[in-house]
Order: structure tokens, then sequence, then C-alpha cells
């Protein structure tokens, strides 16, 4: 049994076939998934899918990379926050990738989430792009391990991995690490020790071989489960079970969900 930790189902590519997309999780043994929100405007429609199917729970937050939207406070945070379907504050942090300096706003909505975060007692969503010394920078100045969290769909340096783990974090892998040229992800998947260890597809993105180009969904996470189990040597049943233990745990979902 696997659990999608990072997926975006009120994305158009997946909302239009949500039944479909639904079923093939099922199909494939995903028997959960966090609907992960990016704007506030986006809000309502995340938490939705949250309440209407009991395997699914839901994230609030503003991507770093979200303009034109409107700004989160800690307060609107803490109070969207306050509901038994929300599991986490994200998906937030710094993507250096896209945009330019100055990018103050960025680390200060960054901020806002990790203060959020530690006020509401619910962990992070961390998203990392062309920004890991800034983003392990303003993680140790908010105190971002007193939420703890996970770096998600993480793809840089194992001297990265250990630092955000040694704030208590978790380690994320998406489909990237079923990619050819991922050898360096590929060793840090090595070396991030199993109850550390999350899976995610982050779809609509980023599908993993052998669906690489396709429309990405929950249904596929079983492929970076069998990718990290070959690079650990280990069975797919235990990458299986440890990633699914670790997501009840850092989620507080202590109910196996269930499926219907
Ligand atoms: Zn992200
Ligand atoms: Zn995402």
């Amino acid at each position: 049994m696997y659990v999608d930790s990072h997926c975006h189902l009120s994305f158009p590519e997946l909302a239009k076939d949500l039944p479909g997309v639904l079923e093939r999780m099922r199909a494939n043994k995903v028997i959960g998934a966090l609907n992960v929100c990016t704007t506030l405007e986006e809000f309502p429609a995340v938490l939705a899918v949250a309440e209407q199917h009991s395997h699914i729970v839901a994230s609030v937050g503003v991507h770093p990379d979200s303009q034109d939207c409107e700004e989160p406070t800690i307060d609107r945070l803490v109070a969207l926050a306050d509901h038994p379907k929300v599991v986490a504050i994200g998906e937030s942090g710094l993507d250096y990738f896209r945009l330019q300096e100055p990018l103050e706003w960025q680390r200060d909505r960054f901020r806002t989430h990790i203060r959020a975060a530690r006020r509401c007692g619910k962990p992070l969503i961390i998203h990392t792009r062309a920004s890991s010394d800034d983003t392990i920078r303003v993680m140790k100045e908010e105190g971002a391990q007193e939420a703890g969290g996970v770096m998600h769909c993480f793809t840089e340096s194992l001297a990265v991995a250990e630092a955000a783990m040694a704030l208590g974090f978790y380690i994320s892998f998406s489909g990237i690490v079923t990619f050819k040229n991922a050898r360096e992800l590929q060793e840090v998947a090595r070396a991030v020790p199993l109850d550390r260890l999350l899976i995610e597809t982050d779809s609509p993105y980023l599908a993993p071989v052998p669906f690489r180009g396709k429309s990405n969904e929950p249904g596929f996470v079983p492929k970076v489960a069998e990718k990290v189990a070959a690079l650990k040597n280990l069975s797919v049943e235990e990458v299986a079970a440890r990633s699914t233990e670790n997501f009840f745990k850092l989620f507080k979902v202590f109910e196996p969900i269930s499926t219907e």
C-alpha cells in the first residue's frame, strides 16, 4: 500500500477526470494522497476534494512562484488550517529558478508560513529550487524544526538533505528519481534513511519513467517506490510500508486512510 505525499488534484489536468484518477489510485494500491494548495484562491477547491473523499487530506499555503494572488498572513493561514482535513502548511519555500531578485517578498512569505506552522502545530511542506542555502537559513532562523515537515520533490544535494534532516524534516522523492540523468539524486535516495523518506508524484507534473511526458497522477507513485527500492536493494513492499508509515506519523493521520 502506497501514499502519494504530494499531488495537485485541483489542477485542471487531474480535476477534469477526478473519478478516473481516484479509481486508478485504488487499482494501484495507492491508499491515500495529500492534495497540496498553492494559492488561497485555490484553497476551497483543494479542501473540497478532501472533504468529499475519506482517503484524501489537504494543506493550506501559497507557493513561492504564485504571484498576483492574495498574500497570506499568519492569522489567515492558522484560521484556514483549523479543519480536521487540513494536515499541513504549504506548499511554501523559496524558488529562485524562475524569478529574479529582489525576492525579499518570497522570503517574507516563507517566514509567514513557518510562523503559522509553529503556531498551529502542523508540519510544513517545503518547496526549494535554486535556493537551498537561503531555504535552510530561513528554516533555522524561524525555528522550522519546531513544526517539522517535508522537503518535497527533493532535487538538492546530500548535504542539503542532511541539513534538513538535522532539523527533523523528511525528504520526499518524486518521479525525478526515476529519470536516467538523475544520477546525483539517486545517490541521495540511497543515502536517506528509510525512517526519513517519503514518496510523491507532484502530479500533474513530472511523470515517472515509463510514463515520462504524460500527465502524471497519484496512481503512478508505486513507480517512485520501485526505483527507491532498487537503489537501496530493498523490496518495494518495504519501501511502500515504511514511507506510508512515515506519512501517517508526520501528518498525524493515525487511521489508515480507507479506500472506498
Ligand atoms: Zn513544489
Ligand atoms: Zn507541488
